[in-house]
């Protein structure tokens, strides 16, 4: 099944063109990383994705299961399945972390033909998922993300990731701040949540992320366009080369 399909994808910020024509199919079973340099558009595409507010489409389509994304609304979209990592990093004082865990992944199961769980029934699913981030319960009492380190907040999103049960799972992973450990969790929860029914966009500038999961393709961004795909070779060649050759490609393209 096709899953996400962008066609000629343009965006600007503050009407200056970023996104110039992004092309990239994701089905079913697939995981995708893309990569790129520092200012290549890898963020903007994903928070074209995600709705933000300040990026404005020009032009191009995206089509999530066959419908617009862009006529759903940035919570339907977490509802019918598309899960955006960065989104929740947000702190909010004085709401516990498990009834926020609750309402999400309630909103998601009532689209999903599930039953809503209430407080005492959520606290046992949450605790089958909390394996997957190796997650303090502790945390789950806790205001959402206050006080919590880096690290902790990228097992709280993973968790969140765990009990949203994504179709599609765009993950930004940014380029500064990633430590070792929220690697591996990171690496850990894409690895164990990926199955046959579902798809991971994996935005990194990490090729040391890929060492752990293996995607099954590799996508190169350069000046706001999708300049090379390839296997996880390319992930490996871009390791050894750097990204020089983009240079000579865009120069000979006239960009
Ligand atoms: P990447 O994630 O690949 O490093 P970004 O998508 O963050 O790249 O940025 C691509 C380009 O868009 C950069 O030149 C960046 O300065 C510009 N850009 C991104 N967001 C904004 C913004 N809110 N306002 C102005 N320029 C922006
Ligand atoms: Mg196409
Ligand atoms: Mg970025």
């Amino acid at each position: 099944e096709l899953l996400l399909d962008i066609n000629n994808l343009h965006a600007s910020v503050e009407d200056q063109p970023i996104l110039k024509g992004v092309n990239l199919q994701v089905r079913a079973g697939e995981i995708h990383a893309v990569m790129g340099r520092n200012g290549s558009g890898k963020s903007t595409l994903s928070k074209v994705l995600a709705g933000h507010p300040a990026y404005r489409v020009t032009a191009g389509t995206v089509r999530y299961r066959g419908s617009d994304l862009f006529e759903l609304e940035p919570e339907e979209r977490a509802r019918l399945g598309v899960f955006l990592g960065f989104q929740y990093p947000v702190e909010i004082p004085g709401v516990s972390n498990l009834e926020f865990l609750r309402v999400a992944a309630n909103a998601r199961r009532s689209k999903q033909g599930l039953e809503e769980l209430d407080t005492f029934d959520f606290e046992d699913h949450v605790q089958q998922k909390l394996q997957v981030v190796q997650m303090d319960p502790a945390f789950l009492e806790r205001s959402v993300n206050e006080g919590f380190s880096g690290g902790e907040k990228k097992r709280n999103e993973i968790l969140q990731m765990a009990l949203l049960d994504p179709v599609v799972a765009i993950l930004d992973e940014t380029d500064s701040g990633l430590d070792i450990d929220a690697l591996r969790i990171v690496a850990g929860g894409v690895n164990q949540l990926a199955t046959p029914d579902n798809a991971t966009l994996l935005i990194t500038h990490y090729q040391r992320l890929l060492d752990e999961i293996t995607p099954d393709y590799v996508h190169v961004m350069a000046a706001g366009r999708i300049l090379r795909t390839g296997s996880r070779d390319l992930a490996l060649e871009l390791e050894k080369t750097g990204y020089d050759w983009v240079d000579k490609e865009l120069a000979a393209q006239g960009v």
